[in-house]
Formats: C-alpha cells, sequence, structure tokens
C-alpha cells in the first residue's frame, strides 16, 4: 500500500524545484495506519510557499487517482530548517505607496467586482496598482482578471523567498484563489488561510506599487485580524447596496476598523446597484433597492460617502469575461472616477 502510494505521489511536482515529491525527499514517510493513511511531508525551507498546495494535492491526488482507497489519508507538514536560521524578513508590502482593504458587511453585494474595478479606474488615472484577493470564501479576481489557474513561481533574491503575481490588464494580482480550488475552500478557513495570507501579504514580488487593494471576506472574521496585525492599512473602503447599508454587519465592519487599537481610516462608503437604467430608456433610473440609503447612513456614522454605482449588465458581463467594464465602456468609468477621486483626497 506503501508503495502504491509513493507512485502516485511521484506525479505531483514542486512548482520551484521542478522535482517530483518523492524523490526530491519532500515525501519523509507513508505510513498505513490500519485501513488508512498518514503521509509527512518534510518542505527544506521555513514556510516555503508551496507547501500548503502541495498538502492539499496529495490529499486530493491520492482520492482521485485510487478511487478503491477507501481509507482516510492525513498529511502533516513539517520543515527542516529551524526558522532562525532564515535571514529576516521584511514585508513586500512596505514598498507598496497606498494599502486599501475594501470591505463589506454581507456577500454578493459586489465588493469584488468594485475591488477590480477601482483598480482599473486608478491605472487609467496613471497610478501602478495590485490587487491582493484575501477573500478566502469566493476568489473571484482570478476569473475577473482572465487569470485563472495561474501558477505563481517563487523566487530566491538574498536567502529570501517571494512569490510572482499574475500580470492582467496592466494589474499585478495575486490570489488566495491561485493556491487552492472551489472545492477547497472548507479546509483553508481557519489556520490555514490565515497562515497562506500571511505570506501572500509578505512574500508577493510587487513591482513598485502607488495603490494595493485587498478584497476581504464579507463580515469581520481572522482573515480581518491577520490582516490589522500583519501591516499598516492606509485606509478601508466599505461597500453596500442600499438596503444592506444600514445592517448590523456594515456598522460592525466600519467600527472593526475605527476600533482606537486597529484605527485604520474609514475611507467611505460606496453605495453599489444604487439604481437600474434599462438600455431602451436611458434617462429612467429605477431605485429598485430604495435610494439615498449609504449617504444618509454614512453621514450618520460620521464617515465619507464615496459614490454609487448603477446596475449595469455590462459590469456583471465584464467581470465574467474576465475584462471588467470600467476596461471597455467610458460611462461606468466615471462613475468609478468620481469614488476614486473621492478616495484619493481622504487618504
Ligand atoms: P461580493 O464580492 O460582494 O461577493 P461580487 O463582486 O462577486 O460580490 O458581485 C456579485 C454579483 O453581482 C456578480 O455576479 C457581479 O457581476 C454582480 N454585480 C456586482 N456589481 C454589479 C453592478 N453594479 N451591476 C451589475 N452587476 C453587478
Amino acid at each position: 500500500m506503501q508503495e502504491q502510494i509513493k507512485n502516485i505521489l511521484k506525479g505531483i511536482i514542486h512548482p520551484e524545484t521542478r522535482e517530483n515529491i518523492v524523490e526530491s525527499g519532500v515525501v519523509e514517510s507513508v505510513s498505513q495506519q490500519g485501513e488508512n493513511v498518514v503521509v509527512v511531508l518534510c518542505f527544506a525551507k521555513a514556510k516555503d510557499p508551496f507547501a500548503q498546495r502541495i498538502k492539499s494535492m496529495v490529499e486530493q491526488v491520492i482520492v482521485a487517482e485510487w478511487p478503491e482507497f477507501e481509507g482516510k489519508v492525513t498529511v502533516a507538514v513539517k520543515q527542516k530548517e529551524p526558522k532562525a536560521q532564515q535571514p529576516k524578513r521584511e514585508s513586500t508590502t512596505t514598498s507598496v505607496g497606498k494599502i486599501i482593504a475594501v470591505a463589506s458587511g454581507k456577500g454578493g453585494v459586489g465588493k469584488s467586482t468594485v475591488t477590480a474595478n477601482l483598480a482599473l479606474t486608478l491605472r487609467n488615472m496613471g497610478y501602478r496598482v495590485g490587487v491582493l484577493d484575501a477573500d478566502i470564501y469566493g476568489p473571484s479576481q482570478p476569473k475577473m482578471f482572465n487569470c485563472e489557474g495561474y501558477l505563481p513561481d517563487a523566487v530566491q533574491e538574498d536567502g529570501l523567498d517571494y512569490i510572482i503575481p499574475a500580470k492582467s490588464l496592466d494589474i499585478e494580482l495575486m490570489s488566495i484563489g491561485f493556491f487552492i480550488k472551489p472545492t477547497d475552500a472548507l479546509m483553508w478557513r481557519g489556520v490555514m488561510a490565515t497562515s497562506a495570507l500571511k505570506q501572500l501579504l509578505h512574500q508577493t514580488k510587487w513591482g513598485g506599487l502607488d495603490f494595493l487593494l485587498i478584497d476581504l471576506p464579507p463580515g469581520t472574521g481572522d482573515i480581518h485580524l491577520t490582516l490589522l496585525s500583519e501591516i499598516k492599512l492606509d485606509g478601508a473602503v466599505i461597500v453596500s447596496t442600499p438596503q444592506q447599508v444600514a445592517v448590523a454587519d456594515v456598522v460592525r465592519g466600519v467600527e472593526m476598523f475605527r476600533h482606537e487599537q486597529v484605527a485604520v481610516k474609514v475611507l467611505g462608503v460606496v453605495e453599489n446597484m444604487a439604481w437600474f437604467t434599462p438600455k431602451e430608456l436611458p434617462q429612467n433610473k429605477y431605485y429598485i433597492f430604495g435610494r439615498g440609503g449609504a449617504e444618509s447612513y454614512a453621514k450618520e456614522v460620521g464617515v465619507p460617502f464615496l459614490g454609487e454605482i448603477p446596475i449595469i449588465q455590462g459590469i456583471m458581463e465584464g467581470s465574467d469575461e474576465g475584462t471588467p467594464a470600467v476596461a471597455t465602456d467610458a460611462m461606468v468609468e466615471q462613475h468609478y472616477r468620481t469614488v476614486a477621486e473621492r478616495m484619493i483626497a481622504e487618504l
């Protein structure tokens, strides 16, 4: 049984060393415990950026290639070097001009869509922009920027490992989605997701950015805590739809950033899906989710109002096709430019 599993694992190649994980010694042991199997992986480097991805590949490949195997596969990860031997690492975000988190109370309000289009608007204004997609529950930036399936390369400089972001439409993109499959989502929650985020935050080799936008998961959770404790944010943008704006989740989001121990400036609220205009009646605006909610909410809690984005079919289609609408539609860009200009004024 052990040999059969080792043979299967020979099919997994470490993206950096380009060697299979059995012959290169990453697979330290495969042992049988009754019906079940325990695989111990041992990585030569502390914090190997590919460790978690290889761990999840091991789990999946055994199930996929040996359907008759009915036991459980447990994979443990170890590292050879003690941490102290690693040179001290400075986060790669220290070279970024402004780091802005994009957050929302609930999912589905268009936070990721706003992040992608805001990134492109800033690019159109002449800034160098990166997006870090930290939405572990639904990393959608790779699809929106047509980079699904991108396998980040790792490089070494002065004994430190860096991960290379994808590039699309002039935007540098790193996503937690590059390291997981949609079906992995559950196992990436909690500790694994936060340690992966730390690596992406500190090891991504950005190319001299003016702005880094971080697409956060909805709500307030471990990922938010990790982000707030690992790096200094320059501000946060809250995205809401008109009917979601006054609900407790949004209020909690604002308070999370404004908390005295965190003290991140809330740059403002963006009201997404503010109204609908049918193509055949361009003068008509239908406020199907109510009107002016976000603006009055912003006043009430004392945060700026950054602007409104209407419901436009092209916004949805652009994201689905891998080219966010701002790249192709000047009308959409106009709405986003107002948001971007007000946001910059707040920084
Ligand atoms: P979140 O990141 O908040 O979960 P998404 O950005 O994934 O939300 O958006 C949810 C859905 O709504 C997507 O299908 C997206 O294309 C669509 N969408 C978002 N904003 C708009 C808009 N202004 N007009 C039309 N569709 C939109």
